[in-house]
């Protein structure tokens, strides 16, 4: 329940429960008149004076009671309305009301009328079904007391009259029963409308994020995990330069059928951005969150868009990422985060796939000692800040770690070196950290100054890292790999074999992803023409074996092939 239905519940009983405190207050008033006209009439005696009195006690202990009940149950029950104590509290009441009426004059009595009360509470509080049953109930019981009360008459006036009143009963919870219908199905209709994207049909952004926080909050009690799923149309742009954004709305439109038709009830699907698609699936596993987002990319593979063979992969299809609350992310920020992430790979992969988050620092902390768990999480906050402060870098780490990753297989590297290349190519550019941002973004050449404050990353990187013990065999990594094969790199002028063999592998996947990114200072380079730059420098700037196997892991592996680096993909 939102805050403002919370609160719009709190106000309706705040004031129901003055009304029905007040319908209390004219029973007892029944009860006092009563008694002081049998006083008037000098029929007092002790034991109708006591018999009076008992009454007057009881409506105020019963008055009392009601109060310290209200409070216990708004507590109780957060608010939300409790049919089993709406049937206890209306007995109670139709009690009291029939000992008033009988009190006061039996058939004669002018508080039938108080039946109203009860009549209008509960028809506001359960609607019209219930307001109904409660008039009837009301109604028998007033024309039984006329009948019960006066037989043997002809003309039963009382009876007449208050079959007038039955009829009024019965004509307050209808039309009353019927608008609280109308006006809760008209809020139930506005909010579908506020949460819903007009064009698609699935939710808004906005409910996306309500739900997940309140997914999150929740997690505390039930204990459930919250899986995500991430989805990015492929080629999106293209497909509306090549018909229109009116022929591109009709994608947007069918791909968020088949998302909502290919989740559980309790799953939200919602538009997250221009053309991107988010699903929250709360107490569900990352394995069959990952099932579940294969079966939609095959299922949006498979489903014809008109003109949709023009696109470059000759189809519509979506990359798709997948993350889970708590196990890899922390909070709902991290969690969209983390799925986003695990997006971005899947389009590196030459799109049109599922990955899940892996997250480098999660491993990295499982080798570390717990001491410098601290440093390490201030170690990604720094990257954090040099991808804030560089263009550049924003994918960049991702996509050297991910190189690496696939280099390390081909050269057969053991577990050890394999980690040891994925931690160095995670933090290699930490140095960049004391480097001014317009230095990082300068598009024309740089001074000898700013040349030298480039030159010092390597130092500063391991100047960073130093106080944390295990991550001292990453520091020749992050020093030297900047070095060249014929030795006219930088910071030691190492050559050949001299340079440590990890960071010789490094500086061939750090440039081959320089080369193919869009740089201040330069223009990207296509694949082909990285692959061509990266031969024409083997021997000189690069290892010449090391150069080799990579090329070949790029040929085997097409990945990234036509893939432009998004600027705005938020990665770290
Ligand atoms: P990629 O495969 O890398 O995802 O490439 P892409 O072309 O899909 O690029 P991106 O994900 O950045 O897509 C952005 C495009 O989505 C830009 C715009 O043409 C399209 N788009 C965003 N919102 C809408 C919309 O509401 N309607 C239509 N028709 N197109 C939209
Ligand atoms: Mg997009
Ligand atoms: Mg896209």
């Amino acid at each position: 329940m939102s805050n403002f239905e919370v609160d719009k519940h709190k106000r309706i009983y705040e004031i129901l429960s003055v009304v029905k405190l007040s319908s209390l207050l004219f029973s007892s008033i029944a009860f006092l008149k009563s008694y002081f006209n049998n006083n008037k009439s000098m029929v007092e005696s002790i034991q109708s004076y006591y018999s009076y009195l008992s009454y007057v006690i009881l409506v105020m202990v019963l008055s009392l009671i009601y109060i310290i009940w209200i409070f216990a149950t708004v507590k109780k029950n957060n608010l939300k309305y409790n049919m089993h104590i709406q049937v206890v509290e209306n007995i109670v009441f139709i009690t009291i009301f029939c000992a008033a009426i009988l009190i006061s004059g039996g058939y004669e009595s002018s508080y039938k009328f108080l039946f109203l009360f009860i009549i209008i509470t509960t028809t506001i509080q359960a609607g019209m079904k219930q307001g109904l049953v409660v008039a009837v109930i009301s109604s028998v019981i007033i024309l039984t007391i006329d009948i019960v009360g006066i037989q043997g008459v002809e003309v039963n006036k009382y009876f007449e009259d208050d079959l007038i009143l039955a009829g009024v009963f019965i004509l307050t919870a209808w039309p009353l029963g019927f608008y609280v219908k109308m006006e809760s199905e008209h809020i139930k209709e506005l909010q579908r409308l506020v949460n819903q994207d007009g064009l698609t049909g699935v939710y808004n952004h906005r409910f996306f994020h309500d739900v997940l926080r309140e997914k999150v909050t929740s997690y505390e009690k039930e204990n459930m995990p919250i899986s995500m799923i991430f989805i990015d149309i492929d080629y999106f742009k293209h497909y509306n330069d090549l018909y229109g954004h009116q022929k591109g709305d009709v994608v947007l439109k069918g791909i968020g059928t088949i998302l909502k038709n290919s989740v559980k009830e309790d799953d939200i699907v919602a538009r997250y951005g221009g053309e991107e698609f988010s699903i929250i699936l709360p107490n569900t596993l990352e394995k069959d969150a990952i099932s579940i987002a294969e079966s939609i990319r095959r299922k949006i593979e498979k489903t014809y868009f008109e003109g949709e063979e023009n696109q470059p992969n000759g189809k519509i299809t979506v990359s798709m990422g997948v993350s889970i609350y708590p196990d890899k992310a922390k909070s709902d920020v991290e969690l969209i985060k983390s799925a986003d992430d695990a997006l971005y790979r899947a389009k590196f992969f030459n799109k049109n796939r599922v990955e899940c988050y892996t997250s480098i620092l999660d491993e990295l902390k499982n080798d570390i000692e717990e001491r410098h768990i601290d440093l390490v999480t201030s170690i990604k906050t720094l990257i954090s800040v040099i991808n804030a402060k560089d263009r550049y870098t924003y994918g960049h780490v991702e996509r050297v770690v991910i190189y690496s990753k696939m280099l390390a297989n081909k050269l057969g590297l053991d577990e050890e070196d394999k980690k040891k290349l994925i931690y160095g190519a995670y933090m290699h550019d930490i140095g960049k950290i004391n480097i001014p941002k317009e230095v990082l973004n300068k598009r024309m050449a740089l001074t000898s100054e700013e040349w030298e404050m480039l030159k010092g990353h390597p130092l500063n990187g391991v100047e960073i890292i130093k106080p944390v013990e295990s991550l001292k065999d990453i520091s020749p990594l992050i020093l030297h790999h900047h070095e060249r094969y014929d030795g006219k790199g930088y910071p030691s002028n190492l050559k050949g074999e001299q340079i440590p063999f990890l960071a010789r592998v490094l500086t061939v996947v750090d440039s081959f992803d320089a080369m193919t990114s869009n740089r201040p200072y330069n223009k990207r380079k296509t694949y082909d023409e990285a692959i061509d730059e990266l031969k024409r420098c083997s021997g000189t700037q690069f290892d010449p074996v090391i150069t080799r196997a990579f090329i070949d892991v790029i040929l085997e592996n097409n990945c990234n092939v036509g893939y432009e680096p998004s600027l705005d993909l938020k990665s770290s």
